[in-house]
C-alpha cells in the first residue's frame, strides 16, 4: 500500500511540525516564530496569535 503511506507522510508533513497558528507582533506586525516569546524586530512581548 505505497500510495496510502505516501498520503500519510504528506498529512504528517502538513500538520506535524508546522504550527497551525500564525503569530505576529502587535506593535510592528513582524511574524514571530513559535519558539520566540518576544518580537525579534522590536522586542515587544505583545504577540497576537491567529488560528489558521
Ligand atoms: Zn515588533
Amino acid at each position: 500500500m505505497a500510495l496510502l503511506q505516501e498520503l500519510e507522510q504528506r498529512l504528517k508533513h502538513a500538520y506535524g511540525t508546522e504550527a497551525a497558528v500564525h503569530r505576529e507582533c502587535r506593535r510592528c506586525g513582524t511574524t514571530v516564530t513559535p519558539t520566540e516569546r518576544a518580537c525579534p524586530a522590536c522586542g515587544s512581548g505583545e504577540i497576537s496569535e491567529l488560528s489558521l
